[in-house]
């Protein structure tokens, strides 16, 4: 099935300078984990995301400290030549910080509003308003970003008090999401009511668990218009948190559903922040959605490798396209879309390899120790020695520079033009 033929129908939100929805291509986003008091250390962390692909990065705005130094990072962002739009993340205090901080408002570029952490009682409406009136104020989206670690308690006990009155009522699940999808879509009717423009409001209802969340998200699609932000709350550490969060994202993602993704991974401890953007390329670039970085096709390996000398030029080999993205995204456009194979044996190595722009068939365990390299589906050297993996990433960097400059874009579709007519 070709993905995304169908989109969720929504409309188009700028955040900053960048579309969310209405048909745009789906939104890379992140978090920082910095404390935004310190602007250096915040500052650095927002560049290293943006430089991972990040398109929007999102900082929690927490106290006076914090939103006092947002416009300061913002300053030293754009003195680093890094104009990615920055969200601040508002609980319990956003009404006071915003009105308290108006440099915080402008330097922003959208706010995140949590309608369960917004105040209680009387006083939730009267807060909420004041973040909407600031919003439209200074022209700024908002997101209205529900969490079902945070839902509104009251809201929650008036639905169980009415679903305890009918006559089927739903389950204690089933309440659970349809409360979070209600919270959602009545603070988004209250905004609009107060005067924010509906292509100025973006929804999420994240929940950890995968079911739940692609059952609440179906529905928000069906129900709403807004552009969805899609993501996993709390997905957790490692494999697991990559692996949950693919999960949910890829089956919605298939249907249409979202328009900005967040991979919400916990990092183990010294990993790096990027990884959660890099995650969120490759669900996108995988599907065929979207392309970030040229990935390395490489087998498993299995006995017939005796050695992790393929593993290793894959991995080097990938971390290495990865690292020349922030230039090459520049100096050679499509580059992003080159396939590279990195393969361990005879059996599928020269297969594959002819299928990827380049690909190289290591030799496995009783072969001769020699490596053909494939370029466009032709062997074209065989690399000996000790320096295969200088001379492999060689020819890589060889390729993109003749293929993707100027000029080069002439020369893959000459090469693409007989292979086709060959078809
Ligand atoms: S290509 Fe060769 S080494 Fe790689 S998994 Fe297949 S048989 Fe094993």
């Amino acid at each position: 099935m070709e993905p995304l033929t169908q989109r969720h129908k929504t409309r188009r939100v700028m955040v900053g300078e960048v579309a969310v929805g209405g048909g745009a291509s789906v939104v890379v986003q992140s978090m920082t984990n910095t404390d935004t008091a310190d602007a250096a250390a915040t500052a650095q962390q927002v560049y290293a995301l943006w430089q991972a692909g990040s398109e929007l990065v999102r900082i929690t705005v927490n106290s006076p400290e914090a939103a006092a130094q947002v416009a300061n990072i913002r300053d030293k962002l754009d003195a680093m030549g890094c104009g990615v739009p920055l969200i601040g993340d508002f609980h319990f205090n956003g009404h006071k910080l915003l009105a308290q901080y108006p440099e915080c408002a402008v330097a922003l570029a959208k706010y995140r509003i949590n309608p369960g952490n917004v105040g209680k009682g009387a006083k939730r409406d009267e807060q909420f308003a004041a973040m909407i009136e600031t919003a439209i104020r200074h022209d700024k989206p908002v997101r209205i970003g529900v969490n079902w670690g945070s839902l509104d308690q009251s809201k929650m006990a008036r639905m169980m008090d009415d679903n305890a009155q009918r006559e089927n009522p739903l389950s204690a699940e089933a309440l659970m999401r349809e409360a979070l999808i209600q919270s959602a879509l009545e603070s988004a009717r209250q905004a609009e009511e107060i005067g924010l423009a509906n292509d100025r409001i973006i929804i999420s209802c994240k929940v950890s668990a995968v079911q739940d969340l692609i059952t609440v998200y179906r529905e928000l699609a069906r129900r709403c218009e807004y552009p969805l932000h899609l993501g996993l709350t709390e997905a957790g550490m490692g494999s697991k948190g990559i692996v949950a969060s693919t999960a949910a994202l890829a089956v919605l993602l298939q249907e249409g559903i979202g328009d900005t993704i967040r991979i919400s991974l916990t990092p183990e401890p010294g990993e790096s922040r990027t990884r959660e953007v890099v995650v969120a390329q490759e669900i996108l670039q995988t599907m065929g959605i979207r392309s970030f970085t040229p990935l390395v096709t490489a087998c498993p390996g299995c006995g017939r490798t005796t050695s992790t000398f393929f593993q290793e030029l894959a991995q080097k080999i990938q971390r290495y396209l990865r690292e020349q993205m922030p230039v090459w995204r520049n100096d050679y456009p499509g580059v992003e879309n080159m396939n590279v194979a990195v393969m361990g044996c005879v059996v599928n190595g020269p297969g594959e390899s002819k299928l990827a722009n380049i690909g190289i068939s290591l030799p496995g365990t009783g072969e001769v120790p020699v490596a053909p390299v494939y370029v466009d589906g032709e062997k074209t050297v065989t690399l000996k020695g000790a320096v295969i993996a200088e001379e492999f990433q060689a020819i890589v960097e060889e390729y993109v520079k003749t293929h993707y400059s100027e000029g080069g874009a002439l020369r893959r579709e000459q090469k693409i033009i007989p292979l086709k007519a060959a078809n």
